[in-house]
């Protein structure tokens, strides 16, 4: 049975505060009978929640934990059966130690135990993640494909290698016609690839064209960051990366190197809507540039300030 209704709003913000004092706001969507998404602090929850209990995927940063399950728990006062997180960042794995204490099974892929359990160093954030608690690592994992079978529809996860990290999966509610696409789709604002993670420039369109062949024009899609989108939105997002990868490969065809690349703002079109919320357009411009290249880190041709002339 469908559900029909579009973007039916069911609760409305919650004011919290966290850890750092800042106000944090949640609010609710209801998608379909039973798949809800969440928004809060860190990358967006989908909740499924039917006759057979409750789960999840993702899990916001852990200083929210609290407030995220008060939120959950307006859906659902049971339980929470099962995290399936979508990859290893901590803005969504950060509910793990306290939700797997509680009893719930963390499933993940393969590559998300790995990196969970050991240091972790990031170029690009200039930040080392130590191993994480056994509580919060998964208890189950899989390579390519896993299903759920609860609250009377199938949840399917799809691995795309070398995405945002080398760990990533969509998760497809066919009946509910959603798809969580975590962080291989930031609805607008350019996304983060993380190259020191395994990502890539081309697993993230391979990840928004395998979305796009199994959605339908009134799929729902729900990003790792941003708001909700249609698959419009998707389709407009997968035809930007390509666009963008074109530009960068004709000037490496050109003979430039990654500053020339970045000087000649192969992203000019996007970057006034796109550029100015996270990930600047050099860095998303190296993102590519590495991808292509085969460099298999995020070796910067500037600061973090996104001044193209910094490193010159
Ligand atoms: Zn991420």
């Amino acid at each position: 049975m469908r559900f029909i209704l579009l973007f039916a709003l069911l609760f409305i913000t919650q004011g919290s505060t966290w850890a750092q004092g800042k106000k944090v706001e949640f609010s609710t969507f209801q998608l379909s009978e039973t798949v809800y998404m969440l928004r809060g602090r860190g990358g967006n929850v989908a909740i499924s929640a039917g006759e057979d209990g409750l789960y999840i995927i993702d899990d916001q940063v852990r200083p929210v934990t609290n407030e995220l399950l008060q939120a959950i728990r307006k859906i659902d006062s049971g339980p929470i059966r099962f995290v399936i997180n979508t990859h290893y960042h901590a803005d969504h794995t950060g509910g793990n130690e306290t939700i797997g204490s509680a009893g719930a099974l963390i499933i993940a892929h393969d590559n998300i135990y790995k990196r969970m359990s050991t240091e972790q160093v990031s170029i690009f954030t200039q930040s080392t993640t130590p191993p994480y608690a056994k509580a919060a690592l998964p208890i189950i994992t899989f390579n390519d494909q896993m299903s759920l079978y609860l609250n009377g529809e199938a949840a399917t996860a799809y691995h795309v290698a070398h995405g945002h990290t080398d760990g990533d999966i969509i998760i497809h509610f066919p009946a509910s016609n959603v798809i969580h696409m975590g962080d291989m789709y930031f609805n607008t604002l350019y996304p983060y690839i993380d190259l020191d993670a395994g990502g890539s420039i081309q697993g993230m369109v391979q990840a928004a064209d395998l979305a796009l062949s199994l959605a339908d024009d009134s799929t729902r899609i729900i990003p790792g960051h941003g708001p909700l989108a249609i698959t419009e939105d998707l389709r407009a997002y997968r035809d930007l990366l390509v666009k963008a990868t074109a530009n960068v490969q004709a000037l490496i065809d050109d003979g430039q190197n990654l500053q020339q690349v970045i000087a000649a703002k192969p992203t000019a079109e996007w970057d006034e809507t796109l550029g100015k919320t996270w990930i600047t357009p050099p860095q998303f411009v190296t993102f590519i540039f590495n991808s292509l290249q085969g460099i298999h880190n995020y070796t910067p041709a500037t600061n973090n300030s996104g001044d193209p002339t910094a490193a010159d």
